[in-house]
């Protein structure tokens, strides 16, 4: 640890965009001037002067790291003061920290991306790396479940990764109106479903818990070797470093040796209910 990781830098909101009810996307420019390098699947500690910092993924591109963006979705006191947050408004910054998805493990195979909810924020940033690098994989597919049409994340997104970049998208939902034409159902049934060569396939997950669980079980039932399962864990964090163990998963720091994980180290530990 370095008295720098502790310390945050200040980067001033230059756009919000309101994506879902309760979820904003923001845009940071550090006000130095220096850009934030980071690796998908990385995390900030982010801070609303007065009110808290808490750990929020980057969900920009990791190839135009001036630009430093957050999906956030409001669900308490810091959230909120980080999502409603204005143009103009200054945040504190620590980070980047925490291991990446390590996109690049998946070249030569298929690469399948799994998210749920607004774990789609964390894994676009894996997204935009593999329709950068495309010829280095074989099939791309990206399977994404919501609670309802009005939930999914980046819909205008989704369309340019099919068709510039030929990824496979494909969306389900919890609940659709009637007016929904696209796909009800689970997340871990389009699993069950896409094709792909699990045998060489990286699997990037992200969503709640129990979805992870269930998606992770279903990969492996297809195929996919658990050390090529990688998901990505939330925990309480303060600190963010390995310091204060509010994030500790029995020997593992999610900080540290995280956010992201093999489900060959984390299936015991997910096993049981009170971890
Ligand atoms: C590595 C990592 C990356 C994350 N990335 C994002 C992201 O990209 N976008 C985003 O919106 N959120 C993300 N989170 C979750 C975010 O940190 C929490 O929503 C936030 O800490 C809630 O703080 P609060 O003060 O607003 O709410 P609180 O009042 O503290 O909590 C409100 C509710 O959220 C739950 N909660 C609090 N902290 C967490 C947490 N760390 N993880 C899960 N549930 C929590 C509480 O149990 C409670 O139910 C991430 C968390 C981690 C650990």
């Amino acid at each position: 640890m370095t008295a720098t990781e502790m310390l945050p830098r200040r980067f001033t909101v230059t756009s919000t965009r309101r994506d879902t009810r309760d979820t904003h996307t923001l845009e940071l420019a550090a006000l130095d001037g220096k850009p934030l390098a980071f690796a998908p699947g990385q995390f900030t500690m982010l801070l609303a002067f007065g009110v808290g910092e808490v750990p929020i993924s980057i969900s920009g591109d990791p190839a135009r790291p001036e630009v430093l963006q957050h999906t956030i979705r409001d669900v308490g006191s810091v959230s909120h003061a980080l999502a409603t947050a204005p143009p103009g408004a200054v945040l504190g910054v620590r980070g980047a920290f925490g291991t990446g998805w390590g996109v690049e493990d998946g070249r030569g195979g298929d690469l399948v991306l799994v998210a749920g909810g607004i774990g789609l924020a964390p894994l676009r940033p894996a997204i935009l790396r593999a329709a950068a690098a495309r010829d280095g994989f074989g099939r791309v597919l990206l399977l994404y479940g919501a609670r309802s049409p009005e939930e999914i994340l980046y819909a205008a997104e989704h369309r340019a990764w099919a068709d510039a970049h030929g990824i496979d998208v494909q969306v389900t939902v919890d609940n659709g109106p009637h007016a929904w034409r696209g796909r009800v159902g689970l997340v871990t049934q389009l699993v069950e479903r896409a094709e792909f060569d699990a045998r060489n396939a990286l699997a990037l997950v992200c969503g709640p818990e129990v979805m992870m669980r269930h998606t992770a079980r279903a990969l492996v039932d297809r195929g996919v070797p658990p050390e090529r399962v990688r998901l990505s864990m939330e925990r309480n964090m303060e600190c963010g470093v390995g310091l204060c163990g509010h994030c500790q998963l029995r020997e593992l720091f999610c900080c540290l040796d995280g956010p992201v994980l093999g489900y060959d180290r984390l299936a015991p530990l997910m096993a049981r209910a009170e971890l």
